[in-house]
């Protein structure tokens, strides 16, 4: 009796080591991303204006597992400084570019925070990681699922899923205090604009598909007035859907 107790636990303590072990493996992968995007950061500061980002969103990009988010057999990959395909021709953001993002929206825990394109689920995880109520809605519903089987395994359950068109928010958990657009758009989407709060910041990448799209910083301020900062040429995926679908 004693020695089957010896040998369950033996095996408990020997299991739960190689888990911490088989995640450590990216430990070091991990931080030599997170020393790409400062850097990278101290680069385009001239443009961007931030030279140095929050220690609060590079302490979150230190902590999700990017790993869990890329295809199976881009895991070797998961920690370069790089897009890289999910599938249905979609891809997970340079890890630069989200933190840069989720830097412009200066994001206090508790704050609520709507993402259009959910895509890996990556994003989505670092607003999490911030402690914000994040919603997120994707068009296409196998990467919804994916997405969402990847915020289980990562774990962040408590991220809100919807699929559908992201053009027009959603206005059920509307107002936001700051909305993310990961799809390039030809222009603000108006409903998008209406749900966000007085005091909200938006970042999206604005211009022609499958070309160079600007960076804005949206920001409706206390009074409503609106105001747009161009931040940096970047190329995203086209954001699809919309009034002219
Ligand atoms: N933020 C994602 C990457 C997004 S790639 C991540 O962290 O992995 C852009 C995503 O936007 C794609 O998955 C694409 O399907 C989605 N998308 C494009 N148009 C959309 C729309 N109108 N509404 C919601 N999602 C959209």
């Amino acid at each position: 009796m004693r020695s089957i107790g010896w040998i369950v636990w033996l095996t408990v303590v020997v299991a739960s080591t190689a888990l911490a072990g088989g995640e450590d493996q990216y430990t070091a992968e991990r931080q030599r991303m997170l020393r790409e995007i400062v850097a990278m950061a101290a680069d385009t500061a001239a443009e961007t204006g931030r030279a140095q980002l929050d220690e609060r969103v590079i302490a979150a990009l230190a902590r999700v597992p990017r790993h869990r988010f890329v295809p199976a057999g881009l895991t070797h990959e998961a920690y370069a400084n790089r897009p890289l395909p999910i599938g249905y021709g979609q891809t997970i953001s340079q890890p630069y570019i989200v933190a840069l993002m989720t830097d412009l929206l200066r994001l206090k825990p508790g704050e609520r925070a709507l993402e259009i394109g959910t895509g890996s689920g990556y994003q989505a995880a670092v607003l999490a990681e911030l402690g914000v109520r994040t919603y997120s809605i994707e068009i296409i519903e196998p990467l919804a699922r994916q997405a969402a089987a990847n915020l289980k395994a990562a774990g962040y359950p408590q991220v809100q899923l919807r699929v559908g068109d992201g053009y027009y928010g959603w206005p059920e958990a509307a107002p936001f205090d700051a909305i993310i657009v990961t799809a390039a758009a030809s222009h603000v989407p108006p409903p998008l604009v209406r749900q966000l709060k007085a005091g909200g910041r938006m970042v999206i990448p604005v211009g022609a598909a499958f070309m160079t799209q600007q960076l804005l910083l949206v920001e409706k301020h206390p009074d409503g007035r609106l105001s747009t900062r161009q931040i940096l040429p970047v190329r995203f995926v086209p954001l699809t859907g919309g009034p002219s679908r």
